[in-house]
This record gives structure tokens, sequence and C-alpha cells, in this order.
């Protein structure tokens, strides 16, 4: 793409700016990766032009949870209908099977498929690193693709010998994990504003690494000043475990050991209480709030309502496809919406606050004020909807992105890159990575 464009005549820019500004016949100037201007009528001698007519435009969406590598252990049967623990406990065997080339084309498989669903920015998360995998694999396959990755690095340290879940095979040591977290970081981690990488530190969950582990995590994490995640509190076993072997609820435990605060988020909080959620309020704490995979492993309903009325920063995950196993976030969107209106009211959870907490929401909880909206200076992230045709033909207004369709953009910018063109991913060959995903996908099915 011309390194100078203009996105010219849509229909409807939603800009999420702070005046939530909705922009009628709306263009978009783009130089240098960066939004120069947001208005009507303009014009540059300079720019290609990108016609947008019958389009809605939105700001990148944001994904705030997602595990890449799970992408090859889609609709496993015997993790079909699982709980979370069982599930956990089928899985772990085939993944402990995974190698750097799994990573890295579930990786490409699962960016693609995010980037077709309007998705320009993503965190990941990677817990495990058996035979030689690395979190580099990841790093690599979303610069092929040239989505915007927080990369976290997680951990497991807590193996069955030790009364943990995760066969011993795929713990580490929590040496070989602060020192990897290092490199990580010191290798990877851009701070500056447009960073197309940034990288976290993630152990995998309270209940599989120790409490020291959890405690070192995030003094590193300050000290090399990147964010941290986790999951928490993501269903009723999830609590009961933690009142029995911590004696606390998961929102005390994330507090004793220093994690909450902005520069935190916390993946699920399915079951966080009030008290909880005036905590990670008062402290700036995020939520990734992943609905499919709540509903998928019948975990409940998030209050994500409550959270929002109380000012804690909300943003979207698709979660890992073992556990969703889609990895379209507009539809996630689509299902947080419903979701809050069918426990709570049709009042209760509009449009356009979802299409919010994926753009905006998102943005706030990764740390970042430069992507999430569409105004002078923030990088050029921007869907492109088409609104005319089946799915939306006879819609009255954008709110029929989340209320009908469509769950595919025709195109997608990431820093002023055209990732999507005609709904299809220019970056990499597609087809390959297809073949070659559905023949490892064959080769662990084999070995069950
Ligand atoms: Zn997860």
């Amino acid at each position: 793409m011309h390194r100078c464009f203009l996105i010219r005549n849509a229909d409807v820019i939603l800009t999420m700016d702070d005046d939530r500004q909705e922009i009628k016949g709306g263009d978009i100037l783009v130089r240098d990766g960066v939004i120069t201007a947001v208005g009507q009528g303009l014009y540059d001698d300079d720019a290609q032009i990108v016609d947008a007519q019958g389009c809605l435009v939105t700001p990148g969406l944001v994904n705030t949870h997602h595990h890449l590598y799970q992408t090859l252990t889609r609709a496993v049967p015997g993790a079909q209908d699982a709980l979370l623990f069982g599930w956990l406990k089928t899985l772990y065997p085939i993944w402990a099977g995974f190698g750097p080339e799994h990573m890295r084309i579930s990786a490409l498989v699962g960016l693609a498929e995010l980037a077709l669903s309007g998705c320009s920015t993503t965190s990941d998360h990677l817990y495990l690193y058996p035979n030689g995998a690395r979190l580099d694999d990841t790093v690599e396959a979303a610069q092929a693709i040239g989505m915007r990755l927080h990369a976290t690095r997680g951990s497991m340290s807590i193996g069955e010998s030790a009364g943990g879940l995760p066969p011993d095979s795929l713990v580490e040591s929590e040496e070989d994990i602060l020192n990897d977290c290092i490199r990580v970081i010191d290798t990877f981690h851009d701070p500056n504003p447009g960073a197309m990488i940034r990288v976290g530190v993630a152990p995998c969950s309270p209940f599989s690494v120790s409490r020291e582990l959890m405690r070192d995590s995030a003094i590193l994490a300050r000290d090399k000043g990147v964010m941290m995640h986790t999951h928490l509190a993501e269903n009723d076993e999830d609590i009961a475990y933690s009142l029995e072997k911590f004696g606390m609820r998961p929102g005390q435990y994330a507090e004793e050991l220093g994690w909450t605060g902005p520069d935190v988020w916390h993946a699920h909080c399915v079951k966080l209480d009030v008290d909880e959620v005036a905590l990670f309020a008062r402290t700036g704490t995020g939520v990734a709030h992943c609905p499919c995979s709540n509903c998928r492993l019948g975990s409940g309903i998030a209050p994500v309502r409550g959270m929002r009325d109380a000012g804690v920063h909300v943003g979207l995950g698709v979660d890992g496809s073992a556990s969703n196993d889609t990895g379209n976030l507009i539809v996630e969107a689509r299902t947080a919406m419903l979701l809050q209106r069918v426990s709570l009211g049709a009042d209760k959870m509009s449009p356009r606050e979802m299409l919010e907490i994926a753009t905006r929401g998102g943005a706030e909880v990764l740390g970042r004020d430069d992507i999430g909206r569409l105004e002078v200076g923030k990088r050029a992230d921007i869907a492109l909807w088409d609104m005319s045709d089946i799915e939306a033909a006879g819609s009255w207004d954008p709110a029929a992105l989340l209320l009908a369709g469509p769950t595919r953009v025709r195109d997608l910018f990431i820093e002023g890159r055209h990732v999507v063109a005609d709904s299809r991913v220019t970056t990499i060959d597609m087809g390959m990575t297809i073949e070659t995903q559905t023949r490892l996908a064959k080769a662990l099915i084999e070995k069950v």
C-alpha cells in the first residue's frame, strides 16, 4: 500500500474518540501508518484512494486474551463436553507433543482468523514450551501477518507429582521461567508509541504456579516496566480451589501478591463478587471478558455491566481455540452484548457500548492510548465493514454490525498496512498455511 492513502466516503465512521463522534460520509487520511485527518471532504494530492462507499468504518478491534497455539486443537472429542479441569487434563497430553512448527503455524492461522474478523491488535498467552517451542515462534507469526501483538510469556511450574494439574513434562523450573521472561522482554518488548510487539509476564493461573512465582513475576514485570496477565476467577471450581488452598477469594489472593494495578489484566473474572469488582475499579486492574469460552465451558456470565458501571476497564477476548472454538472477535462482541441482555435486560448493553469495549476498551486494558480510536495522531488501525452485502442489507443504523453482520471485514489496515483486502489476508500464503495446519492436526489425531 502507498505510504499515504485516503479512505473516502464511508457511510459512517464510528471514531470512538472522547466525544464518540460518528461521521456520515466520512474520510480518513493516513500517512506513514498514522491518522493525519478525519472528517468530510478531505483531499490530498499524494494519496491513494480507498473507496469506502457502503462501508461502516471502525477502529481495528482489540483482542485481550488468546492462546494462539490452540487453533490446532479445535473440537477435540474428549474435551467437547468436559468441565474446565477435566478439559485441561484431556488436552495437556496432546499439547505436550507440540514443537516450534506447531506453535508458529497455529499462530498464523489464529492471527489470520482474527484479522478477518476486524482485529488489528491481539494479546497472546503462551504458557507451555514443549520440545524447543519458544515465544519467538508466535512473535515471528505476528510479524509475518503484520498484526500488532502483546505476547505474554506464560508459565506453569506445579506438575502432577507436586499436586498440580499439568503433567510434569509440561512444567518448567521457576528459575528457567524467570530467566526466559527476561530474555523475551529484552529481545522483543517495544515500549514506544506505535509498538508492533510488546511483551508481558503471565503465569498460567494461580493453580498452576506457586505463590512465590506469582509474586516474583510481578516484581520482575514492574522492574522491566511490562504488563502482567493471568487467568482469574473463571468458574465455581476456581473459587473453591482458591478458598481451599489459599484461604481467600481470588481477588484477595491477587491483591496480596501484587497482581492488581493499571499494569495488570486478568482473563475471565466471571465469578468476581462486588468487593472484588470494587477492588479492580479502585486499582485500575483490567479484565479480558471471554463470553464464548465462558459459554462453551459452562462457566457463567461475567458481570460486565457491573464492572463497567464501577469503572473497571473491560476488553474482549476470544480465548484459545480449544475452548471457543472459533477466534472471530466481532462474533465475540455480539455474544458479549447478547449475554448481558439475556441476564439483565435489553436496555443494559447497547451495540455501540459493546463496540466501544471491543475497540477503545481493549486498548485501555492493554495500557495503550495510541490505538482503539480513529483520531488525528493515533495509529492507522482501521476496519472497513461492507454493510451493503447480504448480512446487513436493509439495516438502518451502524448498530447492525452487532445486531446483524457482517462477521468478516472487507478491508483491514494495521499501522497503515493493508493486511486484509477484499476479505482476504494479503500478507501470507493462506492456502499453504491451512494445508500445513491440516497436516499437523492429522498427525496429532493419529497419535491419540
Ligand atoms: Zn485462557
